[in-house]
């Protein structure tokens, strides 16, 4: 999932937005405007597009609620949260580990949808009465849309999507909400963390591929009972199982990973004595007596024993050639300060996160005085994986 970008803070929190977020919100105001243009003739068009675009910014208010009802959680259990980005398909928190207890994690995992379920029902029962219609009626939104103001209307339409938006996260396929729900009563069955996963993530996949068919049936011209027919309905079904089916192998797989790696210090895979070279030796030394030398794509370098900075094929070629005899090395290392480090003792699992998180290749391992203990490349950590099991990386 891309970075996007930061919108503002909450709970200290960074709220982000995901490119794929204004594709939908774009999507969201037309299918409204749309909708209530076709149902309330009698409002201007700019009321439409006003009311279409007001409404699908409360529906990612919506989503923002209902990921800071997860983020909360884990704040108030002690896990930092990083951030919570706004995407296609709703909303994710960058939780940053696991829950210690199924306790723990069944609160975190049901108190989203619960937040949304509570919204939409409040909003629905709110626009009940605002409209004078008895609850019963309500149910039938597209009947009741002609005749209820804008302000009803809007209520009435985002009250459905929260309890869509609810029920929807309740389905029982790992790492939705509802999979996760499912992982914490197996992993109070089993004791097994493990298993545990790895049976959601069987269930998860199992519903994707239902929806996938599901999907593909619709495209066809399949009727099916709530979801309907049509090749767009069809495809989109079928697009949210592919999603689905993904992120469950992938979450089950990365439990995997986690736990080979859990227990390993960076000392025992890191390479401890790495190729370096020096700070004020020219580009051109450096290529010649150093890459041409080896495999490596990157060099520590030292000033007089001291580690002073990284650097690598990347940086030797964003310098011109021509500059290659006259500038030196410092001037295109990345310095220690902007490096992310690791230490002997780190657990390979902390290790793997700093590598992916940063999206770099290798992190200098350094000891207490700051010396350069070794290296500890990704290809390093993949070797390690290969050899202790038979997980499959892509
Ligand atoms: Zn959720």
């Amino acid at each position: 999932m891309g970075k996007g970008i930061r919108i503002g803070r909450l709970f200290g929190i960074n709220i982000r937005i995901d490119w794929s977020w204004l594709f939908i919100f774009l999507l969201i105001t037309w299918n409204l405007a749309t909708v209530f243009g076709q149902a309330h003739s009698e409002w201007s068009v700019l009321m439409h597009w006003g009311m279409a675009a007001v409404a699908a910014l409360l529906f990612f208010a919506s989503v923002l609620a209902h990921e800071l009802a997860h983020s909360l959680v884990a704040q108030a259990q002690g896990i930092p949260v990083r951030s919570i980005t706004l995407h296609l398909f709703g909303g994710v928190s960058s939780i940053q580990r696991e829950p210690d207890s199924p306790g723990s994690e069944f609160v975190m995992a049901i108190l989203g949808p619960i937040t949304s379920l509570v919204i939409g029902g409040v909003l629905l029962l709110i626009a009940g009465i605002a409209a004078g219609l008895s609850a019963a009626s309500v149910s039938n939104i597209d009947q009741a849309l002609s005749q209820m103001g804008p302000g009803i209307t809007l209520l009435s339409w985002l009250g459905s999507v929260n309890v869509i938006l609810g029920i929807f996260n309740l389905i029982p396929g790992f790492p939705l909400d509802g999979g996760r729900v499912l992982r914490s009563i197996l992993w109070t069955i089993t004791d097994d963390l493990r298993r545990a996963t790895q049976w959601a993530s069987w269930v998860g996949q199992a519903i994707a591929w239902v929806m996938i068919v599901t999907g593909i049936g619709m495209a066809f011209g399949v009727q099916v009972p709530i979801f309907g027919q049509g090749l767009i309905n069809g495809l989109w079904l079928a697009f949210i199982g592919w999603f689905l089916n993904t992120a469950s192998a992938q979450s089950y797989q990365r439990l995997l990973i986690k736990d080979a790696l859990s227990d390993i210090s960076v000392s025992r895979i890191m390479r401890s004595d790495p190729p370096t070279t020096t700070a004020d030796i020219s580009i051109d030394a450096l290529v010649h007596n150093h890459i041409m030398q080896s495999d490596d794509q990157a060099f520590p370098v030292l000033d007089e024993g001291e580690f002073v900075g990284i650097v690598t094929l990347d940086d030797v070629r964003s310098a011109s050639r021509n500059t290659w005899q006259d500038k030196t090395v410092r001037e295109i290392m990345t310095p220690r300060e902007q490096l992310v480090t690791s230490f002997p003792d780190e657990c390979a699992d902390e290790a793997m996160n700093k590598l992916t998180q940063r999206n770099v290749r290798q992190l200098p391992v350094l000891q207490d005085d700051g010396s350069l203990a070794g290296v500890l490349r990704r290809q390093d950590l993949i070797k390690w994986l290969q050899l202790e099991s038979d997980l499959t990386l892509h």
